[in-house]
């Protein structure tokens, strides 16, 4: 089998809503590495989107998987719980930012977790307004594409969507935005929009991830949680991107040391078994009635274990610091690389090990998009390289790796990357 063949069959049957970035089939994946149904090798540094922050296949994670498939597979946490669903939300409560009392739920995808922020901070609020940022990512429903502040691909041809949602600017000082900008656009918006007495929650990513690796300021999540405070809005983190040790803490917010009244929390959690959550403050997490969250697959029994073992994983191998670590080490070699090629590269930027550089192309961040950016990831795949493009414009290129690699095998993967610049 060729990976071309393979394209070919699939574009015959998968609709283009669902387009690959690569024509690169997977036949087995190790760690930070994987291996295309051609034999060729690739240095992975995109992590299927941050998902396998402890790297493809940990052994301890496929021998926990089939301990579970062995007894059972499904019973539905609503129906026939588990303890392992118990166990799982203990460790979750435990470990998310803060000090409140909490509660978690389970669903499957980072976009149903986001939903469900929605629709518990609506119940305990009883009000309708819901306020996102501009750039932000949120997932691919309806109510989630609502909350998404791009248009281009996610909202392309899919409205109406569902009404009460609001943006305002995301602080973003290289774009001209600070804080106080952003603040003073919030402002406006609740004196023409919607008064901040009927707004249910404000989301925001602590890091935007598919707009850009944008880290929001703590002064600018400081007045959010402020602003929360004064108007009884629950205040929710997305850290579905951000969060399982990924930027070097284990959730992203414990560096603002803002305690969010909900969080979202998926991708990373359980190396690829589908599963995510809404963890949050115990009296807002209770206000839906029972049955009015979930569903039949949401806390599946193989991805709790799963990510039970991801726990154990993140603090046996210390990975949150060695988040920081691999940051360190990409921030230096893309610095340099960008000290060569001032003229294509615009900046480098990194939370941990959610690394980025932002490219530019004849003073053009919207050129380097169409151009540049595809060029440098479409090569990067000929050299056996994984990259994935993220950003506005689509002109930023994001540096993703398994916080389970090696230096030696993340040095590979940099040399790669910074000798394609030859050939631009
Ligand atoms: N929220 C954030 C911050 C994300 O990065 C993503 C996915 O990239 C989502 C929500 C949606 O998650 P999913 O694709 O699992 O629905």
């Amino acid at each position: 089998m060729t990976n071309q063949k393979l394209q070919t069959r699939k574009n015959q049957v998968i609709a283009r809503g669902q387009g690959n970035v690569y024509p690169i089939y997977v036949e087995h994946a190790k760690n930070a590495e994987l291996w295309d149904v051609e034999g060729n090798r690739y240095i992975d540094f995109g992590t299927g989107i941050a998902v396998c922050n402890t790297g493809h296949s940990h052994p301890k994670v496929i021998q926990a998987v089939k301990n579970q498939i062995d007894k059972f597979s499904h019973t539905c946490v609503m129906v026939n719980p588990y303890e392992t669903a118990v166990t799982l939300a203990e460790k979750l409560v435990e470990i998310a930012p803060g000090d409140s009392e909490k509660k978690a739920i389970f669903v499957t995808t980072g976009a149903e977790a986001v939903e469900n922020c929605v629709k518990i901070a609506r119940a305990h609020t009883g009000r309708r307004g819901v306020i996102a940022f501009n750039g932000g990512f949120h997932g691919r429903t309806n109510l989630t594409m609502a909350l998404t502040g791009k248009i281009t691909p996610y909202k392309h041809l899919f409205g109406p969507f569902p009404g009460d949602i609001f943006h305002a600017p995301f602080p973003i000082e290289s774009h001209g935005i600070s804080v106080a900008e952003s603040l003073k656009a919030l402002a406006n918006l609740f004196k023409v929009d919607i008064s901040p007495t009927d707004v249910a929650a404000i989301i925001v990513e602590p890091v935007q991830g598919e707009g850009g690796f944008y880290q929001a300021p703590t002064e600018f999540l400081i007045a959010l949680r402020q602003l929360c405070d004064d108007h009884g809005i629950v205040l929710i983190a997305d850290e579905i991107q951000t969060g399982f040790g990924r930027t070097g803490k284990m959730f992203n917010m414990e560096y603002s040391g803002v305690e969010a009244d909900l969080m979202t929390m998926a991708k990373g959690i359980a190396g690829g078994f589908p599963i995510s959550a809404v963890v949050g403050k115990s009296e807002i997490m209770d206000a839906p009635l029972p049955g009015g969250l979930g569903g039949t697959y949401g806390g599946s029994p193989v991805a709790c274990v799963a990510a039970l073992a991801v726990l154990e994983i993140i603090e046996e191998e210390k990975l949150v610091q060695r988040a920081n670590e691999i940051g360190d080490l990409f921030k230096q070699r893309l610095t340099t690389l960008q000290q060569q090629y001032p003229q294509l590269i615009l900046d480098v930027r990194n939370s941990g090990a959610m690394i980025a550089i932002e490219l530019i192309e004849n003073g053009d961040v919207e050129q380097a998009n169409t151009t540049l950016t595809q060029a440098l990831i479409a090569n990067a795949a000929k050299h056996g390289l994984i990259l994935l493009a993220c950003g506005f414009f689509g002109n930023v290129i994001r540096f993703l790796p398994a916080l389970t690699i090696s230096n030696e095998l993340a040095e590979e993967g940099l040399s790669k990357f910074c000798e394609l610049f030859n050939e631009v």
